[in-house]
């Protein structure tokens, strides 16, 4: 973790009183980044029987609080999740949770807009934002590395280095991978 930034331990405050999982300031975490993570009592008692790994989640942000996309940050974030427990589920969707194409894709997946504000309206949009990112990461993981990617995700964000970095362009892989229902088939 970024201990200089952060401090040297993670403060997890369990609560029945948390609706959705999410660390300190949640979106608005890179303004005032501190290693807090605030937990749904579900997520806890999941986290611990091995069939919920929403803190591997909210933890990878801590690890990773500097991003230049909201979609990748949740991508890799879930990506990180399936990778240590990979037959729990991650926020709202389950393990074996499979992509569906959506009218948004070229806006959102691996773009530098902000996070979306039917993220915290619409619970459709929510579960399909986190799985579709999570797919479209691990495709650019599975093409270059971890380390490509995250040398991607410190940078300011251009389609350029995008481009010179995954040797694709990003609407191009959306549409390899069959998340965008505007794709020609
Ligand atoms: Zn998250």
């Amino acid at each position: 973790m970024d201990a200089r930034n952060l401090g040297p331990k993670i403060k997890v405050v369990v609560s029945n009183n948390v609706r959705v999982s999410h660390v300190w300031q949640g979106y608005q975490h890179m303004n005032d980044p501190r290693a807090v993570i605030f937990l749904n009592s579900r997520a806890y008692e999941g986290f611990k029987s091995g069939a919920n790994a929403t803190l591997v989640h909210e933890m990878t942000h801590l690890f990773t609080w500097k991003f230049n996309s909201h979609s990748l940050r949740e991508g890799v974030a879930d990506y990180v999740a399936r990778a240590v427990m990979p037959n729990a589920s991650v926020g709202p969707n389950a393990a074996n949770a499979l992509p569906t194409p959506v009218d948004w894709a070229f806006r959102y997946l691996g773009s530098s807009q902000p996070a979306p504000s039917e993220l915290m309206t619409d619970v459709e949009f929510r579960k399909s934002y986190y799985f579709l990112s999570y797919v479209f990461v691990k495709a650019l993981i599975d093409r270059t590395s971890m380390a490509d990617f995250l040398r991607f995700y410190d940078s300011a964000y251009s389609d350029t280095l995008f481009e010179s970095t995954f040797k694709v362009k990003r609407l191009d892989l959306i549409c390899e991978l069959r998340l965008g229902t505007q794709c020609k088939e």
